[in-house]
């Protein structure tokens, strides 16, 4: 057998692959590294908006962790991504207010850096890496994973294939199908059975004023409802396109630019999937597609208004003299009632409830509610360590393997890869 062509081989350039290469270049230097990546800059939230959450349980995915795991890991994430911590105001009124109604809001360590600076820090940590001997491999997509009896290593759409001691597999959400195909053909025993179905919400500064307070304020409902990536200044509800339908999210631009007086968030339900149905990704790809189907290809947005009163909202109605500000993401006017399920929207409706009770006014008739925002990082592979082994030589980790769900968490479980191939590496000699 020839010897592999690198020391340790990372799928994916975002958070996850970042968190474990930097941790392998500080306790090993003489480490060859290869990092490959589809596309030429890693995508998701280091790229958009990239707000950090610096305390446990956000970002992470608990059943993979302990809160003191997290907080052994989080001063090391800190250190390379380097935060700029976000002051808050009036956190008790909120608090006192969201307790009357059996609702939580978590006090969370937060940093915001913003999508038109993100590609800075990403360019920086990038660099930083190859200062330090990494290699990348961009705009190349990995098919095939293998760890058997001639090696271990990656395969490329166009055939070609390189050789590591230890791969780590951290494709994201979007590499959701790829990692499911890997662990078929290896034969990696998984589950996909949560799923996080929700809306997001548009509104004007003045309906949601918390923002003034707290950027990114995150309550817990109940019935497993959540806030979740609020944003505002130059705030945007954006598309997060996928090959068969379209998804809606949210960013917004650093302090550094002039406001749009718009603010979005996402209010999030989890399902966890009893038998016999297995996968959330199914379900996630079947509701995804009647909201498309119902929209014209595209997502639906509903005025709450509308919505109140039962009707659908339609082109020419969407913009009457109650509706006072166009949506900053142009979708299907139309009716959520035919795409949501029954329990889903009335969950969220309790919570959207609970929550003008809490900050008054984001229930305003011309506030915007966008489907579908839905969060497909449910596989949880069969790990065989707590370093997210899942063969012999091959790690899989990262928003797409479950172990996170955001950047904090995603950098952590990179390290906690990390750790462990440098102790199986250690263990070698
Ligand atoms: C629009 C958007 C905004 C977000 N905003 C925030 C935020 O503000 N704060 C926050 O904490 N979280 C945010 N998130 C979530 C955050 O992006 C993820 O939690 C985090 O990026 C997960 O890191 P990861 O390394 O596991 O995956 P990713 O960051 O998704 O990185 C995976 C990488 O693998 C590559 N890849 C996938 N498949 C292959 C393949 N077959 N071959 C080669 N390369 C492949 C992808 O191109 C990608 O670059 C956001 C997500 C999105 C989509």
């Amino acid at each position: 057998m020839s010897s592999p062509d690198y020391d340790v081989i990372i799928v994916g350039t975002g958070p996850t692959g970042l968190g474990a290469a930097f941790h392998l270049v500080e306790h090993s230097s003489s480490l060859s590294i290869l990092m490959v990546d589809r596309e030429k800059i890693c995508s998701g939230g280091l790229l958009n908006d990239c707000k950090q959450n610096y305390t446990f349980p956000i970002g992470f995915a608990v059943e993979n962790w302990s809160r003191e795991e997290a907080e052994r890991l989080l001063p090391q994430v800190e250190k390379w991504l380097q935060p700029v911590i976000k002051e808050k105001q009036n956190i008790d009124v909120y608090r006192r207010r969201a307790e009357r109604l059996g609702t939580t809001l978590l006090d969370i360590r937060q940093a915001h850096v913003g999508t038109d600076r993100s590609l800075r820090l990403i360019q920086y940590l990038r660099d930083e890496l190859s200062r330090r001997g990494v290699q990348f491999l961009l705009e190349r997509e990995v098919t095939d994973i293998f760890d058997n009896a001639s090696g271990t290593g990656i395969v490329m759409s166009d055939g070609e294939s390189f050789r590591g001691r230890r791969v780590v597999v951290s494709p994201g959400r979007k590499g959701f199908s790829f990692l499911q195909q890997v662990m078929e053909r290896m034969g990696i025993f998984y589950i996909d059975n949560v799923v996080d179905v929700g809306i997001r919400i548009e509104t004007k500064r003045e309906n949601y004023p918390i923002v003034n307070d707290y950027y990114d304020p995150k309550f817990i409902f109940p019935n497993s409802v959540r806030t979740f990536c609020t944003n505002s200044g130059l705030a945007k509800v954006v598309l997060e396109r996928y090959q068969e339908f379209n998804l809606v999210n949210g960013h917004a631009l650093s302090e550094h630019h002039s406001g749009n007086n718009l603010v979005n968030f996402a209010l999030l339900k989890t399902i966890g999937l009893k038998n016999p149905v297995r996968s959330g990704q199914q379900m996630a790809v079947f509701l995804a597609r009647l909201a498309n189907e119902i929209g014209g290809g595209m997502p639906l947005m509903q005025r709450v208004g509308d919505f109140r009163m039962g009707k659908r909202s339609s082109g020419e109605t969407f913009n009457e003299d109650l509706y006072d500000f166009p949506p900053s993401c142009q979708v299907t006017p139309g009716d959520l009632g035919l795409a949501v399920p029954a329990k889903i929207m009335r969950h969220l409706w309790e919570a959207m409830k609970r929550l003008d009770t809490i900050v008054p006014g984001v229930l305003h008739p011309s506030t915007i509610m966008y489907y579908p925002e839905i969060k497909m990082y449910a596989n949880k592979p069969a790990f065989l360590d707590s370093h997210f082994r899942v063969s012999a030589c091959v790690y899989m980790a990262g928003d797409g393997a479950g172990t996170s769900r955001g950047i904090t968490g995603a950098w952590a479980s990179g390290i906690r890869v990390s750790e462990g191939i440098l102790q199986s590496f250690a263990a070698d000699f």
